[in-house]
């Protein structure tokens, strides 16, 4: 009898996400890993060019964080955080709390990034609801991505993954983001949605839209329409889901901005990439809008997991690193060392532009092709072929590597970028 590898046991129950299975090849079965490499079941080595969808910002399986974690589930496992509380969350509140812009007030815990902005959106629609207002309207960013549940889909702009479920979604109007040429116009669009509908919450990435390919605005434009939504007392919520802890070069996107957000949603990066949990905060103002003698007033919402004491403990020691010598100095130099790549590729003939903000680098490519196109397959074919993981979107190659890559492994993926511009 032969034994059958993961790839095809896989292939006997598995429904895996984002797939097509009729066209599908076999997923890649990966057996371990280590800081920023991977091991598939043959023994072959891999980059993590992403950092599995910018969570393990700190490598895969680092001591520091699984140290942490091992302590905390020899001590309290898990418990309900309804009526119940633990050292844990109130650690990470605290240690949170020194590090998000000024006007967080609260943490309200969840268990998955579209779970932190479901929280979002209904906590928007109860501030005013709770004020005797009904507000049915969300404005959002045209091709923005805020996840897969039902308030998120609606919020999300990419229409490739919401198609069928398009005529049961929430109310939400959509701007174009504010680049350096069309600021006016998106601002008279803003104010003319906010004359013409009761609008609860603008809902948006700040600064960089990844799913939509790592696409940029400007840090100024958007603070105007964060201005105009707060003067005409429209909650703002930023989705750092993705932006969070590091990525832009600051800890939050949201430094970049003068207007702070009312709410910000967080996870992937939150807890290392070790533990599913994500966080809703928000201002003193929305959360006093929740209190009241009428029961009814709270908040009533709630995942099972909340707050699990065991994302806790990782997102913990990922706060510690996030801002320690050695991680601080791996952000500084992959900054750096995209910068001058960017530099290098900036006028090759294949490529439309080049852009890199902290330790993102998206390079758009001068080829027409549909989202999930041959043009990606072919992508990410090669790389994975030359030991590096990278998922394009579309035609826009994206780098957002662990900070502890080293510099030889962040150098291996900018030669493959270079190699697979002269093979397309
Ligand atoms: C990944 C992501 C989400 C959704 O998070 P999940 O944990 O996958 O549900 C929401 N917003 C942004 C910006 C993301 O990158």
């Amino acid at each position: 009898m032969t034994i059958e590898n993961l790839a095809s046991r896989d292939k006997k129950y598995l429904w895996h996400p984002l797939t097509q299975h009729k066209l599908k090849k076999t997923p890649l079965a990966i057996v371990s890993a280590k800081g920023a490499l991977l091991w598939d079941e043959d023994g072959n080595e891999y980059i993590d060019g992403i950092a599995s969808w910018y969570t393990v910002m700190y490598g895969h399986c680092n001591e520091f964080i699984m140290t942490a974690m091992t302590r905390q589930m020899g001590k309290l496992d898990f418990v309900m955080f309804s009526g119940l509380t633990h050292e844990p969350a109130i650690e990470l509140s605290e240690k949170l709390m020194g590090l998000l812009p000024k006007k967080q007030a609260k943490l309200f815990f969840n268990d998955n990034g579209s779970t932190a902005i479901e929280a979002a959106i209904k906590m928007a629609l109860q501030y005013y609801h709770n004020n005797g207002e009904k507000r049915d309207t969300l404005i959002a960013f045209e091709d923005g991505f805020h996840g897969d549940t039902f308030g998120a889909m609606s919020a999300s702009g990419l229409s490739s993954y919401n198609g069928p479920f398009e005529d049961f979604l929430l109310k939400v109007v959509r701007i174009p983001t504010p680049q350096e040429d069309n600021l006016k116009e998106v601002k008279d669009k803003l104010l003319w949605i906010i004359r013409k509908n009761e609008c609860a919450a603008f809902i948006f990435e700040p600064l960089v839209q990844g799913a939509a390919g790592m696409k940029f605005h400007s840090a100024k434009g958007l603070d105007t329409l964060i201005k105009i939504c707060q003067e005409n007392d429209i909650l703002c919520i930023a989705d750092e889901v993705m932006t969070g802890f590091g990525k832009t070069g600051k800890n939050f996107a949201s430094e970049h901005l003068v207007h702070e957000p009312d709410i910000i949603c967080l996870s992937k990066a939150l807890t290392a990439g070790m533990f599913p949990l994500s966080i809703t905060s928000c201002s003193q103002t929305v959360f006093d809008r929740f209190l009241s003698d009428d029961v009814e007033k709270g908040f009533f919402h709630s995942h099972t997991f909340s707050a699990h004491p065991m994302g806790c403990a990782a997102a913990i020691a990922g706060i510690d690193l996030l801002n320690s010598p050695e991680i601080l100095e791996r952000r500084r130099y992959i900054e750096q060392a995209h910068k001058n790549f960017a530099v290098l590729m900036e006028n090759h003939e294949k490529i439309t532009e080049v852009r890199s903000l902290g330790v993102i680098l998206a390079i758009d490519l001068n080829i027409k092709t549909e989202r999930y196109g041959n043009l990606r397959d072919i992508l990410y074919k090669f790389f994975i072929e030359r030991g590096v993981l990278l998922r394009p979107l579309g035609n826009t190659i994206y780098v957002l590597p662990p900070f502890v890559i080293t510099n030889n492994q962040l150098h291996k993926i900018y030669d493959t970028i270079s190699e697979v511009l002269e093979t397309i």
